[in-house]
């Protein structure tokens, strides 16, 4: 019978749902799973990204780790693809590669002005909150009045954080740096910027019904923003999650505010101009333009151009994928090119290209660095569904490793000196994390140095943690 030697780059979800499909798959072959991450821990977002103030969400972790604990799998954590392994690497001991590396940077948002000092990505801010390894451990909270630049859910996450008082989040698995930072920020208004109208935005409604629970914080809405034509109120009318989120909006509207001690606004029919410098390099003030509905559901500008002051503004404008050494990448959407997740290139080396159209052989790609940095965890599993479909029919195709045993890999990576961790070592980390959060009566606290990471992963528990 033929043995599949399968490789996942990516314990994030969607690599997870992969390895999951695969082995419940109806198949006529043997499988053997190796997952690679490059954090000692595995889940991806759903630890790394997911806002902490969103257990339900997080618990989805407990499906994820079942699948993990069946011991069919195994997980490499603190492996890196592109330095600590290579494709070179894969082909001589797996049978194929499925890469599920999602998507951790911040899109660019093109102004003047977003360079300066203040002025920060949200992907950066949500790691930092999230307790994520390789991002500084302060983080700058200085600002009175913050400006947040996006109309999705990150964007919601990213206000709800900087508004929310730091006391409410300690319940939480934030790490100890993070409430700290929180505690001390002076922050008083926070104001969220959407170029489109209400009936545009692409939060979901839960999303935006909760910034309306936040502890001493009023929601302000202006009533400009709701003068609606008649392709929003078509909107309204035809789509039930616009007219969840047009009654919550237009419920705040008749809410008294004023006693709150922070504030957090919500402008529409905004089109980021400029962010200004305060004249010492620093963050200033916000210019956009105020825009007004095109009768189509989109937006033209008026000219009228307005002007916040503000000392921080963030982006969250959307993510984008890493290119990965050895694999084709497609630079305007941030993904892999692919079809239905085979791997597409040109066929040549130097393949930097949105036009690749043949297949690249034992190559897939799920999740995130597949589609694209959109949709909720539950896509990543039918984007796993038709990747898997795939590689199961081109069993022809697979790579002929020349060293297909479970141990080559291992030998490997001992032999590079690659601290890797193993499914214990997560185990003991997991567990490490929960008694900590025990000792306080709180969730978890979370490990956030790389190295003590991995020290515990590995049992060297140092004395002080
Ligand atoms: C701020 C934020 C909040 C979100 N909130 C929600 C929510 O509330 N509900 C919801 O359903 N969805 C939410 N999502 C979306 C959800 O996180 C994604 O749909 C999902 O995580 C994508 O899964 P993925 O496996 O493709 O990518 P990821 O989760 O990013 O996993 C990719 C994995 O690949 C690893 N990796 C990357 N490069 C390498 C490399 N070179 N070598 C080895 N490993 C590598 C990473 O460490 C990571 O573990 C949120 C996303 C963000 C950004």
């Amino acid at each position: 019978m033929t043995k599949l030697r399968l490789a996942i780059v990516g314990a994030g979800p969607a690599g997870i749902y992969a390895a999951d499909i695969l082995l419940k798959a109806e198949r006529n072959f043997e499988v053997s799973i190796d997952l690679f991450d490059h954090l000692p821990a595995p889940y991806g977002l759903v630890r790394y990204g997911v806002a902490p103030d969103h257990p339900r969400i997080k618990g989805i972790i407990n499906a994820l780790r079942d699948v993990l604990d069946r011991g069919d799998i195994r997980l490499f954590g603190n492996v890196r693809y592109g330095t600590d392994i290579t494709l070179h690497d894969l082909k001589k001991h797996y049978n194929a590669v499925i890469f599920a590396t999602g998507a951790v940077h911040d899109a660019n948002l093109p102004i003047p002005g977003i360079e300066l000092e203040g002025s920060y990505g949200a992907a950066r801010f949500v790691s930092w909150f999230d307790g994520h390894p390789d991002v500084p451990r302060t983080w700058p909270l200085e600002a009175q009045s913050v400006a947040v630049i996006g109309n999705g859910n990150v964007a919601l996450d990213v206000s709800r954080m900087l508004a929310k008082h730091a006391d409410d989040l300690l319940p939480t698995e934030i790490p100890a740096n993070v409430y700290e930072g929180l505690k001390a920020s002076p922050v008083t208004d926070v104001h969220v910027f959407g170029r489109r109208g209400p009936t545009s935005v692409k939060f979901t409604p839960l999303e935006l019904r909760e910034l309306g629970e936040l502890n001493d914080v009023d929601i302000i809405v202006h009533d400009e923003d709701f003068d609606y034509d008649d392709a929003a109120r078509a909107a309204v009318a035809s789509n039930k999650q616009v007219f969840v989120i047009d009654k919550v909006l237009n419920q705040w509207r008749k809410r008294e505010t004023g006693k709150a001690s922070r504030r957090l606004h919500l402008h529409f029919f905004a089109r980021p101009v400029e962010v200004t410098d305060d004249g010492n390099g620093h963050v200033g003030g916000f210019r956009y333009e105020r825009t007004a509905p095109d009768g189509h559901g989109g937006v033209v500008g008026t000219g009228e151009i307005r002007e916040l002051p503000i000392q921080a503004i963030y982006r969250a404008v959307g993510y984008y994928g890493s290119s990965l050494p050895g694999v084709p990448f497609d630079k305007k959407r941030g993904v892999i090119p692919n079809r239905e997740g085979q791997v597409l290139w040109k066929g040549e080396p130097g393949f930097e290209s949105s036009t690749a159209s043949q297949q690249m052989y034992g190559v897939y790609a799920t999740g995130w660095i597949k589609r694209g940095p959109v949709g909720l965890i539950g896509h990543t599993k039918s984007d796993a569904m038709e990747t898997v479909r795939h590689l199961i029919n081109d069993v022809g195709n697979w790579w002929r490793p020349e060293a297909p045993d479970e141990q080559s890999i291992v030998d490997l990576l001992e032999a590079r000196g690659v601290e890797y961790t193993n499914l214990h070592g997560w185990h003991r980390l997991d567990q490490h994390e929960l008694a900590l959060g025990a000792e306080q009566g709180r969730v978890r606290v979370k490990v956030v140095p790389r190295h003590d990471m991995v020290e515990v992963s590995r049992a060297n528990v140092p004395a002080e943690l």
